[in-house]
């Protein structure tokens, strides 16, 4: 029954997109948004919040034309399933201390049915590395144009291409990628995972926090980037439109994304083995993750002025010698904690 409504909806949509602006309307996406046409022809304007049909990206040419359909939930048809998302503020196992008006589903999502892959979204990303469509992925999305921006802006500082491997994924999609967070942020249009030929993932987590990105974590093969307490962009989440409901949490690392109970079993977990030779430190627990792929660790033990005796990316051993160290253990890039410790 559910299926039947959203095909009815969905035809509805295209018949207003052709009715509206033309021939040109869903077959090269350059069609005026509705409130301008509005304007133009002096009919009633609809309310201004619902009024878009499209979503205008910027495009090579900065014109603003590379242009995309939106839809709402109700005309997503027989994908439906794939963008259920979770809701914030009823689910138990939401993290404490994130933004929930952050983590709403969104109101509109891109229709890429009908949109070329290669379009440009902006001087130097395509529509198919930010947006990409499949089956098991689905063929709605959001990505922010705030984003893009940023996007853009990182690009401009590298001074080479940034070759993206993941930007928008469906909640169904992330849902069946292992070790990828239920509430990632690649759900939301805000994230996106990287790498730059030459560039040092370290270099790339500075790049990505001076244009205020407010979260990193760094995998052998990507870094992820995401801008969650940016507001969110209002032709996805008109909520977000009347408000700043993001709040500026600056930067974040993978242990601000665990509550205060995680963090107790994280210092449990690092677990100091004193043997008769050496004291051996391990990781045990599971941090959470954005993508699946394996977060970098780092393990340095300092002497107590700081001078580094031993790095190790896999687990540590503490010197030989008798004294007190400072253990350091950084996961994803972010550092986590420090243990001082006597031997
Ligand atoms: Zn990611």
């Amino acid at each position: 029954m559910k299926i039947k409504k959203y095909s009815r909806s969905l035809l509805g949509a295209v018949v207003i997109c052709f009715a509206l602006s033309g021939p040109s309307c869903g077959s090269d996406y350059k069609g005026r948004n509705l409130n301008e046409i509005s304007k133009s022809s002096n009919s009633p304007s609809l309310p201004e919040k619902n009024a878009r049909v499209e979503i205008c990206y910027p495009g090579a040419d900065r014109q603003r034309k590379s242009c995309v359909p939106k839809v709402t939930f109700a005309q997503l048809g027989a994908e439906a399933s794939k963008y259920q998302y979770i809701n914030p503020f009823t689910e138990p196992t939401f993290p404490r201390g994130f933004n929930k008006d952050q983590y709403r589903a969104p109101t509109f999502f891109g229709n890429l049915t009908q949109v070329d892959p290669r379009l440009s979204l902006s001087e130097h990303f395509v529509r198919s590395e930010l947006l990409p469509t499949s089956s098991a992925r689905g063929h709605f999305g959001v990505y922010s144009k705030t984003i893009l921006e940023k996007l853009e802006a990182l690009r401009a500082a590298v001074g080479r291409p940034v070759v993206v491997n993941s930007g928008y994924r469906s909640p169904g999609y992330n849902g069946t990628l292992q070790g990828a967070a239920k509430f990632s942020r690649h759900q939301y249009g805000d994230a996106v995972d990287f790498a730059v030929n030459g560039v040092s993932f370290s270099r790339l987590s500075e790049i990505c926090l001076s244009l205020g990105a407010s979260y990193f974590q760094i995998y052998r093969s990507h870094i992820h980037c995401d801008w969650r307490s940016t507001p969110l962009d209002a032709d996805f989440y008109p909520h977000a439109a009347d408000t700043t409901l993001a709040r500026a949490q600056g930067s974040l690392s993978v242990f601000d994304a665990i509550d205060e109970e995680a963090k107790l079993q994280l210092e449990a977990a690092v677990q100091g083995t004193a043997g008769s030779e050496n004291s051996a430190f391990l990781l045990s627990m599971d941090l959470p993750k954005e993508d699946s792929g394996e977060l970098t660790h780092s393990w340095r033990i300092l002497t107590p002025s700081g001078k580094v005796i031993e790095s190790q990316t896999d687990q540590v051993l503490v010197p030989e010698e008798s004294g007190v160290f400072e253990v350091q253990v950084e996961v994803g890039g972010a550092h986590v904690f420090n243990q001082r410790v006597k031997r």
